[in-house]
């Protein structure tokens, strides 16, 4: 038997309505349940799962503070034959701990990660998507709770593993504004771990993007504003003439090491392409759209997967991109024949079948 074997502390009142699979709005609709584990300052307790609802939390709960808050977010799937299971799990628990070490906030056990996981998706077995359009979106949320005042690392700490189903990202067309007076990360900062911090700090670019008519923004590196970075929520591509596959390299520290992204570097060198992982230039890009030598970019995340950007608002200019992205779609349907098991998993842990 686990050490971390789930109770079952109270179960959902049954479902009233359907899920409306062609109508989902993201991050709206809920599984029934949720799972919890309460780190106690010493050790992890065991997981429960109960009715996803409202947790109790003190006005002095930690991470409201001083923002000891991270998550994760990874999806699960059905195959046509039926077959479930979710995607990465192991890489998602690893950076999770990435991200935890970070934070200074203690270690979450794979076992411990993989039970909740399991005993969850089991349990909601009745919100499984009917097509690989479609996904539960797994969402980890991991954060401080002591209820004390003092700034040092909380002793306490919750675990919580929820399911959102999903249906395709944004719909319509995406522009990006690269950001030049903002910084999301800086070498040494905490760029590279998915904490709640570096969204808050995104929000108000966000809000500029969209008074210039853009949807996402796109950072450039905080020392110089001279390389591109990630988008706020997604990792960059930039396809140049050969066709050649290009992304920002993780070296610096300052971007979110993407589990999509790592997965399309696979599916890249698998379809032929070659693939650079190295600094680029906001000028290089520009230079690139001027001389037809920058194809397409796109941005990569679980979420989307693989969104195309028809745009760039930079410096007061806006640079169109060919409305065409075969790179971006080719890459898109070669990662769902890696969902659908029709190309084989560059590693088999990949496919985590509940
Ligand atoms: C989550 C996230 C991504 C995408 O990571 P995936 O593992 O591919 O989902 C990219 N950038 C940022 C800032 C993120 O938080």
């Amino acid at each position: 038997m686990s050490k971390y074997e789930v109770e079952i502390i109270e179960a959902a009142s049954p479902r009233t309505e359907p899920i409306l699979w062609n109508d989902l709005p993201f991050g709206r609709v809920f599984s029934r349940h949720m799972a919890i584990a309460h780190y106690d300052g010493k050790a992890w307790q065991p997981p429960r799962i109960q009715p996803l609802r409202e947790l109790s939390l003190h006005p002095g709960t930690s991470a409201l503070h001083y923002g000891q808050a991270l998550f994760e977010g990874l999806k699960a799937y059905q195959r046509s034959d039926g077959t479930r299971f979710a995607f990465r799990v192991k890489d998602h628990w690893e950076r999770l701990n990435h991200s935890a070490l970070r934070l200074a906030m203690p270690e979450v056990p794979y076992e411990l990660f993989s039970e909740m996981l399991r005993a969850l998706l089991r349990l909601e077995s009745d919100i499984f998507p009917p097509d690989l359009e479609h996904a539960l979106y797994i969402r980890p949320v991991y954060f401080a709770v002591d209820p004390w005042l003092g700034v040092r690392p909380s002793e306490s700490y919750l675990l919580v593993i929820y399911l959102v189903p999903v249906g395709p990202y944004y719909s319509g067309e995406v522009r990006a504004y690269v950001e030049t007076e903002m910084s999301r990360a800086a070498p040494g900062g905490t760029g590279s771990a998915k904490m709640a911090g570096n969204y808050a700090a995104a929000m108000l670019s966000g809000k500029k993007a969209q008074k210039h008519g853009c949807q996402v923004s796109l950072w450039l590196d905080a020392l110089h504003r001279e390389f591109i970075e990630e988008f706020s929520t997604m990792n960059v591509f930039i396809v140049l003439r050969g066709p050649k596959l290009v992304t920002p390299t993780l070296e610096r520290g300052t971007i979110l090491p993407g589990v999509t992204r790592d997965t399309l570097l696979h599916l890249a060198r698998h379809l032929g392409i070659s693939v650079e992982e190295r600094d680029i230039s906001i000028q290089e890009v520009t230079d690139g759209l001027v001389h037809g030598k920058v194809l397409e970019i796109f941005g990569t995340g679980t979420a989307a997967t693989v969104m195309p950007i028809r745009g760039l608002y930079y410096e007061g200019k806006f640079w169109s991109l060919p409305t065409e992205s075969p790179i971006a779609h080719e890459l898109r349907r070669l990662y769902r024949r890696l969902l659908s098991g029709e190309i084989e998993s560059p590693n088999p842990e990949w496919i985590w079948v509940i």
